[in-house]
């Protein structure tokens, strides 16, 4: 199907959900006899249209040691080698760019709009990869001195366990995958059960790619049984996971006791936005600054780790911001149009949750309300919200909901600003909107944020360090930051 329209038709004529399959020793394998199925369901019908096995230990095993037999040979394989597969992938996913895009919005329920760009940057990821390990040098740092030639040697770490979220499945997923294979590992991956479809498509462009086979496995299924058996392996060097941070917290001491596996763990967030008068006023770009704070709140339905959804505004211009913004943001996000569904039921009800306990305690809902319980066969839309007046110690304002809700709150000052936007558990990302250049500086360097956007929000540069502080994670990916993750290092001593 090359267009939404034509794949929706598609499934409204299909009476059965369709079933998907582990790719595993560069085959499509079909789960064991007694594997249950999850149902996969279109957010923005409710219907079920596919099926993804819920894989059992005993088939993660398999997926397990075919990537470490591949291991043998793919770590030795040379840097061009394995740059000219990632290329061949890249150029595959772009070739099906359309067919991806149809089935993310489908499957995750965004705009198809959004999938795309998820796509191309799915695409940057391999591109980006493929070129830089041609630049790297296994071994550096030499010291020659005392008759002794002393050096750091790296090579791949082991074979890969990359687990990843539903809201930007295939780009997620690709962010893992990429380093991991050039750097020369072999990986088992695991998508969301709640968005598997992109990935079941990717395995076919790494078969259509001629990837030799146990480089790349990706199994499907649920937490508590595929992913939680998949990072205890003791055949796993190291896992690479994209999450909530309570599954951080259980990954991490599930493998406490295998000490040397290496975890790079990215996970939530509850990032603000700062908004000060001069961004606002004073030959600042007001547009700009509605603009930003409010893609910043609702990009994807607020389903993006690095959403901006607590804003701060200066007292000053604090009337006139919550008026403009909540005009903005009525005008530009519309349901169906610029806003997608959210991801699941399961989800949506949360959310519901949190926007009943926002009405309890009395905040004010400048745009939006509490959504409807879900009916069968209903979509899981949810129209943004813009919340005011909400208690700073009240669960709306503390954790992570990850939908399309924003609070708007009141700072004096830039110590108070500071001190707001660092009240939280987490710490992954904040955004700063000012037309002070020195205040630029010295506000993004007080931020307990592990990435700070001034006057934009969510470009990358692939190589510098993507991760969090405080609850947001450990380990940091992009360029030679991931090189440290899926890789090891040794000293060499030599005599002269
Ligand atoms: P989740 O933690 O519930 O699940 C993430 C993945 O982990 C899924 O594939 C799931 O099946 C798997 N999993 C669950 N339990 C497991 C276990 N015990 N062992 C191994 N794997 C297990 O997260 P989610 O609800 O899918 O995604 C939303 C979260 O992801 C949010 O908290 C969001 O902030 C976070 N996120 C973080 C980033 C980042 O870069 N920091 C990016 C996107 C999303």
């Amino acid at each position: 199907c090359d267009t939404l329209a034509k794949a929706e038709d598609w499934l409204r004529s299909q009476n059965t959900p369709f079933h998907l399959e582990n790719y595993v020793d560069g085959l499509y394998a079909q789960a064991s006899s007694g594997t249950t199925h999850i149902d996969s369901f279109n957010p923005k019908t409710g219907r079920v249209f596919a099926k993804v096995p819920c894989t059992q230990p005993g088939d993660v095993d398999a997926a397990i040691h075919a990537a470490k037999a591949a291991f043998l040979s793919w770590s030795k394989t040379t840097r061009a080698e394995r740059s000219a597969y990632l290329r061949r992938v890249s150029e595959l996913i772009q070739e099906n760019r359309e067919l991806f895009a149809v089935w993310e919005s489908i499957d995750q329920g965004k705009t198809i709009e959004r999938a795309r760009v998820e796509v191309d940057r799915a695409i940057a990821n391999f591109l980006y990869f493929s070129t830089f390990i041609l630049h790297q040098k296994t071994a550096a740092r030499m010291i020659d001195e005392e008759e002794v030639l002393t050096y750091e040697h790296r090579s791949p770490a082991g074979v890969f366990a990359l687990i990843s979220p539903w809201n930007m499945p295939l780009y997620l997923l690709t962010w893992k995958i990429a380093p991991c294979l050039a750097f020369g590992c072999t990986a088992v991956a695991k998508p969301s059960e709640v968005t598997s479809v992109t990935a079941f498509l990717l395995a076919g462009v790494f078969q259509k790619a001629k990837t030799p086979k146990g480089v790349i496995n990706i199994v499907f299924g649920d937490g508590p049984t595929t992913g939680a058996a998949l990072v205890i392996s003791r055949l796993i060097s190291g896992v690479s996971f994209t999450g909530g941070t309570a599954t951080g917290v259980a990954i991490r001491q599930a493998t406490a006791h295998q000490i040397n596996k290496h975890l790079s763990l990215e996970l939530g967030g509850k990032n603000p936005t700062l908004v000060f008068a001069d961004a606002f006023r004073d030959g600042g770009h007001r547009e700009r600054a509605i603009k930003i704070a409010s893609m910043a709140a609702f990009q994807n339905q607020g389903e993006i780790c690095l959403c901006g959804s607590r804003i701060y505004v200066e007292d000053s211009i604090y009337d006139e911001f919550v008026k403009e913004f909540v005009a903005y943001v009525e005008k530009a996000f519309i349901m169906g149009k610029s806003v997608g569904a959210v991801a699941s039921n399961a989800h949506y009800d949360k959310i519901r949750l949190y926007l009943r306990l926002a009405e309890q305690e009395r905040a004010v809902f400048r745009l939006g309300g509490v959504p409807k319980e879900l009916g069968v066969g209903d979509g899981y839309w949810i129209a943004p919200v813009v919340l005011t007046d909400v208690p700073l110690d009240s669960r709306v304002m503390k954790d992570e909901i990850f939908g399309p809700v924003a609070t708007i709150t009141k700072f004096n000052g830039e110590g108070e600003a500071i001190q707001l936007a660092n009240d939280s558990e987490y710490g992954l990302a904040a955004i700063l909107l000012t037309s002070d250049g020195a205040r630029m500086r010295r506000v993004s360097e007080q931020l307990e944020a592990g990435m700070v956007w001034v006057n934009g929000w969510l470009q990358r540069e692939l190589g510098t360090p993507f991760g969090g502080m405080k609850t947001s994670g450990t380990g940091r990916e992009g360029g030679e930051y991931s090189r440290e993750v899926f890789t090891v290092v040794r000293t060499v001593h030599l005599p002269a």
